[in-house]
This record gives structure tokens, sequence and C-alpha cells, in this order.
């Protein structure tokens, strides 16, 4: 490799690199104006660029005219200076070039700027979609900056892994037919096939298998993804993926290698040894914490007076827990002192819409071992000291119990747990709790559509001990999937895929796709799969979130993305999606 050069026509340096070494040297630095500041009969000015800050001194001693230049610059002026570096007497240890300054005996502006409409400092006072439509003026900030240096490593070292793994990387197109994965697809109007359009890709998941089919064995792709689904908090209609198929592989096979892959990104990016990734099915993830990405950070795991195996509620006259179908609660350390108006919080939390649960039972277990609860009047003490025992409380506890649907029910509670989690403090940003969660269902019933629908996608290849269920209880088949959760987060997918026609076929024909339909959208894999296709599967990573997470452990994406777009699928800065030329639209048939 030939060595690296800093130093250009325009500069010897960067203003992160300069340490007493180089006291007495002189040399040339470019920047931006980042602070100003008159102190002694001098100006200071504080010089920025990507790779840190370097304070300059500005003497009307020495040149009187420069000094008065100098004052009159504006926050965000580019400028060239050439200077002598010499040590501080005033260090500033918070910078790593702060024993050092440069003074100045020339300078060129090489650019004015207006004032920005914000400050650029870590912490800034712009709003969200301001910032937005000055991208590139956020994107100078501090944090922002190393949020993207630190995603171009993590590419670096998910590249550097699935190299030495075999893993090639080859491009897929981005004009093609619908791939299905639950979302609505963008399209793309062809001109010279009037009437007709591209699908830009979903994710590269039918190219991706057949380049198994090929023979490429190992496929990898750090890939953009398009999904026009409906608006939620932070979700991009463009991602990025970390997309990955190998041939020749089990579940087993898939997870190791992803295991390894993620262990390796820690290393590197945080220096940190995970310690284990435990896997937990569907059905447990569920049943245990309400939701099939549980945070392992912390317990409280939910527990079941009544469901559809048991009913332990006993002696009670109290008709909500009676009628309902579940009935299950949290038991949480300690938090038997939370004050009426915690409790009533946390009752407005679970009431409130995206929630949905019709109202909160709270039973607090004081330490003297007396029991004060939000159903005193219908319940008995020692009945509650009973449920007590099945939520695994103790004194000093608080129990938090929902009545309703089991579905919902269980999402309030794991929506509920979550919430606790954050409130004492029991998810921490350093703690890092990997998961497997295997075994998810094959299909799920679309009651509006009145039809089964692939959990993960069509292609994805059931539990062997499942075959016969496939047409005659779907809702019990087993996939072979597998999602890895990160505190909380899903941050990767995928299955061992099916990979012969007849049983493509067969999923098809339980998704409701008749012979014909399924050979008009499908031909080409269902073609390809008799010619020799090998068993094969894979996963993909969210990558947009998969940095989120390893870099700032947050499940917000947009501070990681260089140009997102905002909460209705727009780029404020450009001001996309636009009308077009009414020419063009006529030329496409539109
Ligand atoms: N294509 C799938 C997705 O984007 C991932 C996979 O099955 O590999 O979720």
């Amino acid at each position: 490799m030939p060595p690296k050069v800093h130093s250009t026509t325009y500069r010897t340096h960067t203003c992160g690199e300069l340490r007493l070494s180089h006291a007495a040297t002189t040399v040339t630095l470019c920047g931006w104006v980042f602070r100003i500041r008159p102190f002694g009969g001098m100006t200071f000015i504080d010089l920025r660029d990507r790779y840190g800050i370097t304070q300059l001194v500005f003497n009307p001693q020495t040149d009187a005219t420069l000094a008065e230049q100098a004052e009159r610059l504006g926050r965000e002026y580019i400028i060239q200076v050439t200077g002598q570096v010499v040590e501080r007497s005033n260090k500033n240890p918070a910078l790593p070039t702060g024993d050092v300054e440069v003074l100045v005996t020339r300078m060129q502006v090489l650019n004015a700027s207006r004032t920005p409409p914000f400050t650029l400092e870590d912490q800034t006072d712009g709003g969200e979609e301001l910032r937005m439509k000055f991208r590139y003026l956020d994107l100078r900030r501090r944090p922002l900056q190393q949020h993207l240096l630190q995603r171009h490593q993590v590419a670096r070292a998910v590249r550097e892994y699935l190299d030495g793994q075999g893993f090639v990387d080859i491009e897929t197109p981005h004009l093609i037919k619908s791939t299905p994965e639950g979302a609505r697809d963008f399209v793309v109007p062809s001109r010279l096939n009037p009437g007709q359009f591209y699908a830009l890709p979903q994710s590269p998941q039918t190219f991706k298998q057949l380049l198994m089919v090929s023979g490429f064995d190992r496929y990898y792709q750090i890939v953009r993804c398009f999904r026009d689904e409906d608006l939620r908090q932070d979700r991009q209609p463009e991602f990025t993926q970390i997309d990955c198929e190998m041939a020749f592989v089990g579940r087993e096979d898939v997870l190791q290698m992803f295991e390894h892959m993620v262990r390796h990104v820690f290393r590197r990016i945080r220096n940190l040894e995970l310690t284990e990734f435990p896997r937990m099915s569907y059905a447990e993830a569920i049943r245990t914490y309400g939701t099939d990405k549980p945070d392992l950070r912390f317990g409280m795991t939910l527990h079941y007076l009544k469901d559809e195996y048991a009913n332990l509620l006993g002696e009670h006259h109290f008709s909500v827990l009676d009628q309902a179908e579940v009935v299950a609660g949290i038991s949480v350390p300690g938090a038997a002192s939370f004050t009426r108006k915690q409790l009533d919080e946390l009752t407005e939390f679970v009431r409130r819409p995206q929630i949905g649960a019709g109202g909160l039972i709270t039973i607090r277990w004081q330490e003297d071992g007396s029991l004060k609860s939000s159903i005193d009047k219908y319940i008995a003490a020692d009945t509650l000291l009973r449920y007590a025992e099945v939520l695994r409380a103790r004194p000093g506890d608080l129990m938090l119990l929902i009545a309703g649907p089991a579905s919902n029910t269980r999402r309030a509670l794991s929506e509920l747990r979550l919430e606790l989690g954050r409130r004492l403090g029991l998810r921490s940003a350093d703690d890092f709790r990997p998961l497997w969660v295997v075994d998810f269902p094959l299909l799920e019933y679309d009651a509006e559509q009145q039809r089964w629908a692939a959990m993960h996608h069509p292609f994805t290849s059931w539990h062997p001990d499942d075959d016969a269920l496939l047409e005659s209880d779907p809702a019990r088949v087993r996939a072979n999937a597998y999602d890895l959760v990160l505190n909380g987060v899903e941050i990767g997918g995928g299955s061992v895929r099916i990979h012969n026609r007849t049983d493509q076929m067969r999923m098809f024909r339980r998704l409701g796709l008749s012979e014909q339909e399924a050979e008009q959208k499908f031909g080409f894999i269902l073609n390809a799969f008799e010619y020799g296709a090998p068993p094969h599967g894979g996963i993909a990573f969210g990558f947009d979130r998969f940095c989120s997470m390893i870099i700032a452990n947050q499940e917000g994406i947009r501070d990681f993305i260089a140009f997102p777009k905002n909460n209705m699928g727009r780029d404020v800065m450009l001001d996309a999606p636009s009308d077009i030329d009414p020419e063009l639209k006529k030329e496409l048939g539109l």
C-alpha cells in the first residue's frame, strides 16, 4: 500500500493533527471557522475540519491588518492559514490538539459563509425539519460526522469478515419485477415499454437465491432496498441491508456464520467480546416477553393468571378478570414505593391508543407484608397473595396486571415492561444482549384478505416434521426462519429456503396463487429450481439499524444515514417527491 498522504497543495496538515512535537514548525491548515473569541487584545479562532479543531491566534502586534481581518470573519467561513506551531500556555486537555496553537501570519478566505440557520455545536438548537433542509450543514456537526465515519468502519468490518469467509460481493439489479417481502413496491415507469413498470427491489431475495443456483456458494452485498410501507417513526422508504446467502447449509450453519460476523464487528468497533447468543423459540418469546424481539438486558417476564392452558384466578368478585381471554402481569422489583402519581402515569401509558389496554391493575406488596391494590374492593388479600406467588413477586415489589384479549394483553405488557425497564435504568447503553429467535410460524392468517400469508417471505422452507401440516393445519407449521435480536431490536432475519419446484409450488398454492399466477410471477425461480438448485439459506441485516445499535445502542437510524427522509417519506432538502415535467409524463404514458 502506498503511504497515506495528508498534505495537498492547499494544506500541510489537518486540524486534528498538530501536537507538541510540531512546535516551531510552519504549517498551513484549511478549515471552517467554528468559534471566534477576542481575548487579551488578540483574536482566537477554533478552526475545524473532519479531523478535529486547532486553535489559531491572530496577534495585532505582529500584523494589525491580519488581526482585523480575522475579527471580521464569520462563523463557517472557510479559510486557509499559515503560521508557526507554538506550545499553548493555557492547554486544553479536552482536545487532542489542545497542547498547541498556530500563530497565524498569513490567511486567505477560500469562501465566505452565510450565518448557518442553527448552531453546529454537538447540541444544536435546530429543529428536525430545518436540520434536514440544511442537511449538509447538519452533517458538519461532530456527532453526525462520527456516526458516518463509524458506519464506514462497520461496513469495513463486515466486509473484512465476509471476504475472509469467501463470500463474494455481487451486485444485483435495481430495476426489476416485484419481489414480495410483505410491503408495497416502488415502481418505475418504462418509457420504452409504455404502460409497463419496473419495481425497485424490496430486497435482492430472488437474485441471491439464483446466484446459489449459479454456484457462487457464498454471496453478500451491502445493498439499498426499497419498501413503500406505511409510515412509522423512523422507517425509511429506502434503507441498506447486509444481504447474504450461502449454499449447502442448514439453519445451524447460518446462525454460526453470522453470530461470528456480529462478534467480529463488535470487537472491531467497540473492542467488546459478546458473551453468548442464546436461542429462543418464537412461542417462548411471545409467551415470556409478549414480543418476538425481547430485550434481554433485564428480567420482569410475563406470568399468567389465566390463559388458554390454566385459570389460577381463584375466588374473586371482579368480572373483568372472568371475561378476559388472558390475565397476565409482571412484577417490578422494589417498586412498591411508587407513588400514586407514578401508578397513574403507568395506567395512562397502557391506555394510550397505540398500546390499547383497557386498564392496569396495580398491587403493591409493602415491605411490612401488607398488600395495597387497585382492586381491594373485589379481591381479598389472601387471593392477591396467591397472585403474588404466580407473579414471582416479593415484599417490596409492585405487581402490574392486564386483562384482555391475548395478543393485545401481551403487547401491552411488553410495552409496559420496556417502559419500566427504561424508567428504572435497566436498559443500560453499555450492555449488549443478542438473541436468536427461531421457529417462527411459517404462515399467518390475513383476516382482511381472508387468506394465509407468509410471515417471512414465500421462499422460506418449513420444519420437516411439520410437512404434513402445510395443507391440513397451516397455523401450526414452523418456519425454518430466524431473527437476530439485539437489546429488543431486530437487526437481522433470514431463513433456510425452499429449493425445489414441488415445495415452492405447494407454498404458492398455500398462499392462494393459482398455477398460472405462480408461473407468471415466479416462473423464473420455479424454472431455476429444476436445474440442480442446491440447498441454501441466508440472512439480511438492516445495515442502518445494525450501525445505530452497535455505535450508539439506539434504535433511531436517522442520524446514521447521510441523507434520510422525514416521517412523511420526503426529502425536505430536495423537496422530493415532486411533480415531473408534463412532457416527460407524456413520454412515459402516464
Ligand atoms: N430478504 C429477507 C429480508 O429482506 C432476508 C432474507 O431472508 O435473507 O428480510
